[in-house]
């Protein structure tokens, strides 16, 4: 559809028709395929719309004052309390969306997550993995953090996964402090256990494939899935020598360390959009834009 300018004769066209053809025929699209998959030949039309996630996100920007650019951070920060505080109870007045309660979204992102679907990775696009050995990360910042992560993994499995296991423990842990982890104990406790230097090497090359995928991959679907695969296809296991465990502890190392990793990566992007870190990582692409949002943010602030 187009229009004809009375003044200047020329055509013209409005970008919401434009948009409305646009959405019309993604509908008739997604109405032939639940037709052919599903057998659905009547869709009540309301219910495609956006407003539970603008009810949503009117309630986050209305969280102290006027939160209306939040970073990652104060986002959280923001869903977390609305989470606590109930997510819906204020109702943007004015807004043009109907009161839905937040029902929809709620089973989405809290209620939901039972169903396991089978997930097939894109192997296409993953980087070659460069493992740095152990003995080359000199830097104790590294050293040390690994230490402690590992100690901090062992505390955990030791209660969790294989409790009093003698052969485990032969595998897992060392009779020797590393040298960094003293630092972290105090009031003459122990928090930590000592990890061997098997697992000191496993858990450097979990690290080092994490980020690797991470830096390339953070906007892929099933990130964590990606990674597991990855890890499967490069890491040896076959220093865990007790059989009645090795599955388990293997379980557990992959998962904690995904979880551990891309948290802490998260929680880098979150410290360099507040300003709290450079970025120290030139080839890290999302850690420039981090960069780079923050510098736009604070001129426009200033
Ligand atoms: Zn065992």
């Amino acid at each position: 559809m187009k229009f004809l300018n009375v003044n200047t004769s020329s055509v013209e066209y409005v970008p919401t028709l434009n948009n409305w053809v646009w959405t019309l025929e993604g509908i008739e699209l997604l109405l032939k395929k639940i037709a052919a998959k599903y057998g659905v030949t009547s869709v009540w039309l309301r219910h495609l719309n956006q407003d539970p996630i603008e009810n949503f996100f009117g309630s986050i920007r209305s969280q102290g004052c006027r939160n209306v650019n939040p970073t990652p951070d104060g986002f959280e920060a923001a869903f977390s309390s609305l989470l606590i505080n109930s997510l819906t109870s204020v109702h943007a007045a004015g807004a043009n969306c109907e009161v839905d309660d937040c029902h929809t979204l709620h089973k989405v992102l809290i209620t939901s997550g039972g169903c396991k679907e089978q997930i097939n990775c894109d192997l296409s696009e993953i980087p070659d993995i460069e493992f740095t050995p152990l003995e080359d990360k000199s830097d104790p910042r590294i050293v040390g953090g690994l230490q402690y992560v590992s100690g901090y993994f062992i505390k955990i499995a030791k209660k969790k996964v294989f409790k009093g296991c003698n052969e485990c423990k032969k595998d897992l842990m060392s009779n020797q402090e590393p040298e960094y982890l003293k630092y972290r104990e105090y009031a003459n406790k122990k928090w930590l256990c000592s990890p061997s230097d098997s697992l000191l090497n496993c858990v450097s090359n979990l690290q080092d494939t994490n980020y690797a995928i991470i830096k390339t991959c953070l906007e892929k679907n099933h990130l964590k899935e990606l990674i597991k695969t990855v890890i499967f296809m490069h890491i040896q296991f076959d220093w865990i020598k007790c059989e009645l465990h090795k599955e388990k502890i293997i379980d557990f190392l992959i998962n904690i360390s995904c979880r551990f990793f891309i948290y802490n990566y998260c929680k880098e992007i979150n410290k360099i959009l507040l300003n709290r870190r450079e970025c120290d990582d030139d080839t890290d692409s999302y850690k420039w834009k981090a960069r780079k949002l923050y510098m736009k943010c604070f001129k426009r602030k200033k």
